[in-house]
C-alpha cells in the first residue's frame, strides 16, 4: 500500500480512501494567464504519478482540480492583450490541455473553473459572515477574520510568534490598501476597482471579485464534500493559499476538509529560482524547439525525489532522452522474448494489475513515498540482470508486463526503438575528434567540438566506454 509523507502531521502514512472504495483527492491547478511552466509541471507531473499508483494498486480515484481563470494576473494580462478575460483564459486553458496530453498526465475527472463557480463562492462568503467569521468592510470587500480561528497555522506549522511576526509585516504592506480589522485577515471577496474593468460580478457586498484563496474551499465542498482524502499542490501554496482554504472551508462547512497533504517541492533551474525576469523559465515548447520531447521531460521531472528541489539542466534532459532510448531498446528485447506485439493500454493494466515480476522492487519504491528516482534505479537494475540471466521464454511475458505495470506507474512513453536515430557520418568524425581532444585533456577544443555538434542537432554524452550519440 501506498505510503506518503502528510505535511499536516510531518509523518508517513498510508494513503487509503475513506470510504475504501474511491480516493477522493484535489489539486490546485494552473493559474491561465500563460503557458504553464516547467515547474508548475513538475507539480503536475508527480500528481499525476500518485495518481497512477493509487489505480494500480487497486483503489478507484475522484481526482478534481480546478482552473484559476479569474485573479489579478489573468485580468492584468488579458488587458494587455486587449481581450475579453474568456477568451483569453481560454487560449492558455487550451494550451495547458494540450501540454498536460503530451506529458502523458491523465485528465482530471472534474475540472471546475473559478469563474463558472461564482454562485458557488458568494454563498460561502455570506455563510461565512453569518456564522461571524468574516466581516465586510466599507469599500464593499470582504476579510476573513483570522483571530476567530484559533486553528490557523497548523499545516503550516506557524507558531504564535511567528504569526505575530506576520501580523506586523502585513500591517506593513497592506494596511494603505486594506481596511481590516486584524492586519493578518485575508480577503474572501474583492470590491471592484476600475482597473478590473468589466470582469465583475454582483453581490450582497456590492461589485467585485473573489479572493483566490475561496474558489478552491467551493470546489472542494461542492464536488468532494466537506471531508475529503488527500489534498496536493506545490510547497509555496502551503502558505498562505492552503491555510486560507482550511480555515475558510472548516469554519464554512465544518467537517475535517483534506485528511492527509501532499506537497511537492520546487524544480529548480541551473541551481536557482525560475523566473521570467532572469531568462530562465523553460516551457515545453522551448524545450520541444531544442528537440527534447515531452516524454524525456517527464522522465527529468519523474527522475527527482517530490520531497527535494530538483534542478533542471539541459543536461539532465540530454540524460533523460538516452535513458528512454535505453528502456526502449530493452522493452523491444523483452516484448520480442515474449512473442507480444503491443504494449498493454494503462487502462488494461489498472483492471489487471499484473504482478511486477522483476520489477517488484522498483513498485515497492513507489510505494514507499513515491521514490521514482529509486524506482527508476531498480528498473535499470532489473534490465542488467537480464543481460547476465534473460529470463526464460515462459517468464518473458510476466517480465514484460512488469516492466509495463511500472512504466505506466510512472506514465514514461517510450520512443520506438527502430527510429533511434544512427548518427551520421560527419557527426561521427566530429564525436571522434572529440574524444582524442579529451583523451589529449584538451578540454577547450572538446567543448568547442560538443558545441559544434549541438548546432548540427547531436548531444555527446560521454560514459565509461567512449561517448554515445543523441539526437536533439
Ligand atoms: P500556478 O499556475 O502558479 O497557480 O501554479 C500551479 C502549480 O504549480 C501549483 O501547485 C504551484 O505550487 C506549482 N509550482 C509553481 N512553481 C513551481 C516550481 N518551480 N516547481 C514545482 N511546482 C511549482
Ligand atoms: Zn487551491
Amino acid at each position: 500500500m501506498l505510503h506518503l509523507y502528510d505535511t499536516q502531521t510531518m509523518e508517513l502514512r498510508p494513503v487509503e480512501a475513506e470510504d475504501g472504495r474511491q480516493l477522493r483527492f484535489y489539486c490546485c491547478g494552473p493559474t491561465v494567464y500563460g503557458p504553464a511552466h516547467i515547474g508548475n509541471f513538475r507539480t503536475f507531473v508527480m500528481q499525476d504519478v500518485f495518481r497512477r499508483v493509487v489505480e494500480l494498486g487497486g483503489l478507484r480515484t475522484k481526482h478534481v482540480r480546478n482552473l484559476t481563470d479569474v485573479d489579478d494576473k489573468t485580468i492584468r494580462d488579458s488587458q494587455k492583450a486587449g481581450m475579453p478575460l474568456a477568451g483569453f483564459t481560454k487560449i492558455w486553458t487550451d494550451k495547458f490541455h494540450a501540454d498536460c496530453q503530451s506529458l502523458n498526465c491523465l485528465p482530471p475527472h472534474v475540472e471546475p473553473s473559478a469563474v463558472a463557480h461564482i454562485p458557488e463562492q458568494i454563498a460561502m462568503v455570506a455563510e461565512l459572515i453569518a456564522k461571524g467569521y468574516a466581516y465586510a468592510s466599507e469599500d464593499g470587500s470582504v476579510y476573513f477574520r483570522i483571530s476567530s480561528f484559533p486553528e490557523y497555522g497548523r499545516l503550516s506549522h506557524l507558531d504564535r510568534r511567528e504569526l505575530e511576526l506576520g501580523k506586523t509585516a502585513n500591517a506593513r504592506a497592506n494596511t494603505d490598501e486594506y481596511e481590516k480589522d486584524s492586519v493578518a485577515d485575508f480577503v474572501l471577496w474583492k470590491a471592484h476597482k476600475p482597473e478590473d474593468g468589466e470582469n465583475f460580478w454582483s453581490s450582497p457586498w456590492g461589485d467585485g471579485r473573489p479572493g483566490w484563496h475561496l474558489e478552491c474551499s467551493a470546489m472542494t465542498h461542492k464536488y468532494l464534500g466537506e471531508t475529503f482524502d488527500l489534498h496536493s499542490g506545490g510547497i509555496d501554496l502551503i502558505f498562505p493559499h492552503h491555510e486560507n482554504e482550511i480555515a475558510q472551508s472548516l469554519c464554512a462547512c465544518g467537517g475535517h476538509f483534506a485528511r492527509q497533504w501532499f506537497h511537492i517541492a520546487h524544480l529548480l533551474v541551473n541551481g536557482g529560482k525560475m523566473s521570467k525576469s532572469l531568462g530562465n523559465m523553460f516551457t515545453l515548447r522551448d524545450l520541444e524547439s531544442k528537440g527534447f520531447s515531452a516524454a524525456a521531460l517527464r522522465y527529468t521531472l519523474v527522475g527527482g525525489h517530490y520531497r527535494r528541489p530538483l534542478n533542471f539542466t539541459l543536461t539532465s534532459m540530454a540524460d533523460a532522452a538516452a535513458a528512454l532510448e535505453r528502456l526502449a531498446r530493452a522493452e523491444k528485447e523483452l516484448r520480442q522474448a515474449a512473442g507480444e506485439r503491443e504494449a498493454p493500454s494503462y487502462r488494461h493494466l489498472v483492471q489487471t494489475r499484473p504482478e511486477p515480476a522483476s520489477f517488484q522492487k522498483a513498485w515497492e519504491s513507489l510505494n514507499d513515498d513515491l521514490n521514482t528516482p529509486e524506482a527508476l534505479g531498480c528498473v535499470f537494475s532489473a534490465l542488467k540482470s537480464f543481460r547476465l540471466h534473460p529470463p526464460a521464454p515462459e517468464q518473458a511475458k510476466a517480465e514484460w508486463l512488469g516492466l509495463h505495470f511500472i512504466l505506466a506507474a510512472l506514465g514514461l512513453v517510450l520512443p520506438d526503438p527502430d527510429t533511434v536515430a544512427e548518427a551520421p557520418e560527419n557527426i561521427r568524425r566530429l564525436a571522434e575528434e572529440r574524444l582524442a581532444a579529451r583523451k589529449a585533456k584538451n578540454w577547450a577544443a572538446s567543448d568547442a567540438l560538443r558545441e559544434k555538434m549541438a548546432l548540427l542537432g547531436w548531444l555527446v554524452k560521454d560514459g565509461r566506454d567512449g561517448y554515445e550519440l543523441y539526437r536533439q
